[in-house]
């Protein structure tokens, strides 16, 4: 015998369900414990016997009131093989805030959309298909007061009972701060068994964030768990309180009435004006997420924020250079000439400092980009690219893992990769975690900033904007082109949170923007560090034997001997250069200190591997030297900027000369446009770097697409760099 239990608000016609499926013999009892009315009655449906209770009507499933704890505690105690959730259709949105509790919850549930006759005479009409895919779970219309729809919700709950149930997969996003603290609880929480007998691991996280009281006395049994949960609350609590002025229990409420608002977007049409609270948003996005305007507006905000970003750090970028090259003067005037002093001026200070140096510009962009965030504008977007998204075989959510990654630049794709969990569809999801790795991604962005310094300093947000959207163009292309490989099956409904906008606050905003940017200053203090020094080894060592660097001394000997005592002392000393001899002097040792550092170089184990791929990079206009960058690059996409700028700090030593890593481009690597674009493009499209394939690895459960990113996306990454070398020169 199965039994059905009847849920839903009071008032949407609960119990007159009930009497129609009972013909009204029912059993009144009180629930074990409590006196709250349960309703009780066996019937018979197609041979098929069955329970059916009445449960107490509430409007959500938080134990505000008996009512409440008793539904609650009946659904997770009793388990009854179906729910049947009783919602009036006049009033969706508020119904279907239980709703989702009960899918946060695991439990089975057979939607009654009742009142259906009220709905109809106030002119709301309902796509109840299209909801029903939505929501994942089987709609029957019903008028209960009428006793129509009856028996096809008893036909669809048979439906639903002899189909194999799995779990359903139910997950809101409750932005970056709440599911950050969820990702980290939620594991806790299995691990240690805690409450997991009764209820799904992730939910009992988002109830210690909601202060469920119920829940908080059941796991004071377990004292450690316990505290450990309370403290990342409290945690929680106090950053949103500094950056949002919002508890984790409002906020978390925001997102689920987010979550319902998109549901009902395009679901339900109703011709009376919604009164609720977001109604204002509603009104907002009417303009941005228009069918014409909306999408120019996105690609106009996204300029903006180039413009901003650019502008804003400008000077900073150019400060910090100054520094770090103060620092390599100090070091050089100190230091005698040798191994010590290679490695702290070009191992650490042109690595390190090459990618620490694009640090205010990392900063102003997660600044814009948490403007987007805070107000509620970024899921928008996610909204209005759905659209497009399902012409290339993904959708709305695949525009989440994007944006994650990277999609306006400054992300990271290891998260991106993640975020793709929240996508339904085996196949687009696949997909998406494939692809997101080709947006600009904050260790790409300092790569793409030092070319566009270089080769475009005149119209820097056009080119930043356009390799964002060539991005997400071959990202979608690549989507289109797997697509074609792998199986086809259904696209998967896509939901996505509309929270209502918010005005951002500039404390909220600043704080963003700087947990983000330290973590990028942290990885270049800790990560980069290590690979640079790692890389400076291999660009050093082996060393040139002696009787080359004989050739060298002579050499230097006899420039030296062309020239005065005078002119040599001279030029040898601290002070202000002026005579013509001296500098002329200083010029012809120098040339050859470059170019034994460039034998020097050349020789090493790195400057080996660069040369060994030379004879084919060359096609792409990849020299040896941009050889070694880009192999570091697998390592991590920073190891590109700061390899650059070993390998070409190493053929110079006076650092007074020295320029920046930007004007060396241009002047002593002999690029042109031709070799700033197809690096572009190579860095686009080839490997994600190490981190991401081992999460790759992980979220698609193989190697094998992991080991695909890596030579695959490589091989792509090399023959689109030749096309565009080759056209160009
Ligand atoms: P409960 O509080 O959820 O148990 O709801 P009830 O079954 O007591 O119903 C509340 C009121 O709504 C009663 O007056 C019902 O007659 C009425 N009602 C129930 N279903 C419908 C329906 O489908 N259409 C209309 N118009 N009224 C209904
Ligand atoms: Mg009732």
């Amino acid at each position: 015998m199965h039994t059905i239990a009847i849920a839903g608000n009071p008032n949407c016609g609960k119990t007159s369900l009930f009497n129609n499926i009972t013909g009204a013999n029912y059993h009144v009892a009180n629930y074990p414990g409590v006196t709250v009315e349960k309703k009780e009655s066996k019937i018979t449906h197609k041979g098929q016997e069955y329970n059916i209770v009445d449960l107490p009507g509430t409007y959500s499933l938080s134990p505000y009131s008996l009512e409440e704890v008793v539904a609650r505690d009946y659904v997770v105690g009793e388990k009854p093989d179906v729910v049947v959730d009783v919602l009036d259709a006049s009033n969706l949105e508020r119904n279907l805030y239980m709703f989702v509790q009960f899918m946060e919850l695991d439990v089975p549930v057979v939607m009654a959309l009742n009142m259906m006759d009220v709905a109809k005479k106030r002119n709301i009409s309902i796509d109840v298909k299209s909801l029903s895919q939505k929501l994942g779970v089987p709609i029957i219309e019903t008028v209960a007061r009428d006793n129509q729809g009856t028996s096809l919700l008893l036909d669809g709950i048979a439906d639903f009972l002899a189909t194999k149930r799995k779990d359903n997969n139910f997950r809101i996003s409750y932005g970056q701060d709440i599911d950050t603290a969820l990702d980290e609880m939620t594991p806790l929480v299995e691990k240690t068994n805690f409450l997991t007998d009764k209820y799904p691991a992730r939910w009992v996280a988002l109830k210690y964030l909601e202060n469920d009281e119920q829940v908080h006395a059941q796991g004071a049994l377990d004292v450690s768990t316990h505290k450990k949960l309370l403290d990342i609350t409290d945690k929680l609590n106090k950053h949103l309180k500094s950056t949002l002025k919002i508890t984790a229990e409002n906020l978390i409420a925001d997102y689920r009435y987010g979550f319902i608002n998109s549901i009902l977007k395009g679901v339900v049409f109703s011709e009376e004006s919604s009164t609720n609270r977001l109604f204002w948003s509603d009104k907002i996005d009417m303009v941005l997420t228009h069918r014409l305007i909306g999408p120019l507006l996105m690609i106009a905000f996204l300029y903006g924020i180039y413009e901003f970003t650019f502008w804003a750090s400008e000077y900073p970028v150019a400060w910090l250079d100054i520094v770090f090259q103060w620092l390599s003067g100090v070091i050089d005037v100190n230091l005698k000439d040798g191994l010590l002093k290679s490695l702290m001026i070009s191992g650490i200070i042109d690595g390190v400092g090459g990618v620490l140096g694009f640090a205010p510009l990392i900063l102003f962009m997660f600044f814009a980009i948490a403007i987007m965030e805070d107000s509620g504008y970024m899921a928008r977007t996610a909204y209005m690219l759905d659209r497009v998204f399902r012409i290339f075989g993904l959708q709305g959510n695949s525009v989440v893992a994007y944006i994650v990654s990277g999609g306006i630049a400054g992300g990271c794709a290891v998260p991106g990769v993640m975020a793709a969990r929240t996508i339904k569809g085996e196949k687009e999801r696949l997909i998406t975690i494939l692809t997101a790795p080709f947006m600009p991604c904050g260790a790409k962005l300092p790569i793409y900033a030092l070319i566009i310094a270089a080769f475009f300093d005149n119209n820097r947000s056009t080119i930043m904007l356009a390799i964002t959207l060539i991005s997400w163009l071959l990202a979608l292309t690549v989507a289109r082109v797997l697509g074609s490989f792998i199986i086809k099956e259904e696209s998967s409904a896509f939901v996505m949170e509309l929270p209502p906008y918010r005005m951002p606050t500039l404390k909220g905003l600043t704080i963003h923007a700087w947990e983000r940017c330290w973590m990028y200053v942290r990885k270049a203090g800790t990560v980069i560090l290590a690979i640079s020094i790692l890389l400076w080894v291999l660009m050093t060592f082996p060393a040139l034997h002696d009787d080359d660097l004989k050739v060298f001394e002579n050499k230097l000997t006899q420039v030296e001997s062309k020239y005065s005592k005078v002119v040599i002392l001279e030029a040898n000393s601290d002070k202000e250069v002026v005579s013509e001899e001296t500098i002329k002097f200083r010029k012809e040792i120098n040339e050859i200190d470059n170019e034994r550092a460039a034998a020097g170089l050349k020789h090493s184990v790195a400057g080996r591997v660069g040369q060994f791929f030379e004879p084919v990079s060359k096609y792409a206009g990849f020299d040896w030297k941009t050889n070694i960058a880009l192999i570091g690059g697998i390592a991590a996409k920073e190891v590109v900027v700061s390899s650059l700028g070993t390998a070409y700090s190493m053929g110079e030593v006076d650092v007074e000369e020295s320029s920046s890593l930007s004007e060396s481009l241009v002047t002593k690597s002999g690029w042109t446009l031709a070799n700033a674009f197809s690096m572009i493009i190579f860095i686009l499209l080839y490997s994600p770097c190490f981190v991401t394939v081992v999460a790759i690895a992980k979220e698609t459960g193989s190697w094998k697409w992991a080991g695909f990113t890596i030579v695959g996306y490589t091989l792509i990454a090399f023959i689109a760099s030749v096309a565009v070398y080759q056209l160009m020169i």
